[in-house]
């Protein structure tokens, strides 16, 4: 087992545990949650009270308005009935999965916050309460120590991007070598939390011109809280002052590049990009790659990205 895996299980034995106690101290009075034994009960009696014709008692017409069965794969699941305006199918998950069903929702939404998290649930799962997503929050370690951070006023700029647009990236690639016309650098621009990328060609590696791309940028896609650069703090500083001149009023810092660890990843990226880009110039028999970066803009975006699980597009 690695050791991710088995820091979600200890989680998983702690939030199962907490949970446990929460309705041992409310007596089990909260119609809302569900132990596993009550939750196939259920799904016995909503099933009986759908064959009675006949002697309905009033409990059937409670359980005909609270719940319904849906088979899945030979599988019995206990669902909120649909209404005919309606066609979003509202799960009712018990006590074993609770945990699970959180889990995989914090991960996707890139460690998010308890709204984002009730929102997201509340469309797929009938009975998800704010107690369970805080006590699921709360021994998030990652989600912990970015609090924690945050309230001492230690750090300022979140180190997890945890929305979009928190923090960005702009890279230029040197593509002197290969002057296409007046274009001799490849402006790359990634949001970091859904890895979503926007190039452009540049004709000079001025924090001027890169000023004036991103603006285009950020008027389509919404400005970033960061924007860093592996160009250098200086580079970054300048392009950020830059931008100032543009758009007075917007509201930006340049961070500090990442970490050296990741540093690697950023590189990769980049020659990915050149190596893309070479292929197309072969394949359309062609030298003008500053019109083909849009389409490696393009592939990039709706690839698989392994980081994240999914394509940039679904990501975002
Ligand atoms: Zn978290």
């Amino acid at each position: 087992m690695s050791c991710v895996e088995s820091r979600v299980r200890e989680m998983k034995v702690r939030f199962n545990a907490e949970l446990l106690k929460r309705h041992c101290d409310l007596k089990n009075t909260s119609s809302v949650f569900l132990t596993d034994e009550r939750y196939y009960q259920l799904i016995k009696d909503v099933d009986s009270a759908k064959s009675k014709t006949k002697k309905k008692e009033p409990r059937d017409y409670w359980l005909h308005k609270k719940y319904d069965i849906l088979v899945v794969n030979n599988n019995s699941k206990l669902i909120y009935p649909v209404k005919n305006n309606d066609n979003n199918i509202l799960y009712y998950i018990k006590e074993s999965d609770v945990f699970d069903v959180l889990h995989d929702a914090h991960q996707s939404l890139g460690h998010g916050g308890r709204d984002r998290m009730l929102y997201e649930l509340n469309s797929k799962f009938k009975n998800i309460t704010r107690f369970e997503v805080d006590l699921y929050l709360s021994l998030c370690e990652l989600c912990q120590l970015k609090h924690k951070k945050i309230r001492k006023g230690l750090v300022v700029k979140p180190i997890i991007s945890s929305e979009f647009n928190s923090r960005c990236q702009v890279d230029l690639i040197d593509f002197q070598s290969n002057a296409d016309k007046l274009f001799k650098f490849i402006m790359v621009y990634q949001d970091h939390l859904t890895k979503f990328v926007v190039i452009k060609p540049l004709k000079t590696k001025t924090a001027e011109e890169v000023a004036y791309n991103l603006i285009d940028i950020f008027t389509l896609l919404g400005a970033p809280s960061i924007l860093q650069s592996d160009n250098g703090r200086e580079f970054s500083n300048q392009i950020v002052s830059n931008l100032k001149n543009y758009w007075p009023n917007l509201k930006i810092v340049h961070g500090k590049p990442r970490h050296s660890q990741s540093q690697g990843s950023v590189e990769r990226a980049n020659q990915d990009i050149q190596n893309m880009l070479m292929t197309w110039m072969r394949d359309n028999n062609t030298s003008k790659w500053s019109e083909g970066l849009r389409f490696i803009q393009l592939m990039k975006n709706r690839a698989y990205h392994k980081g994240i699980n999914r394509s940039p597009y679904e990501a975002l």
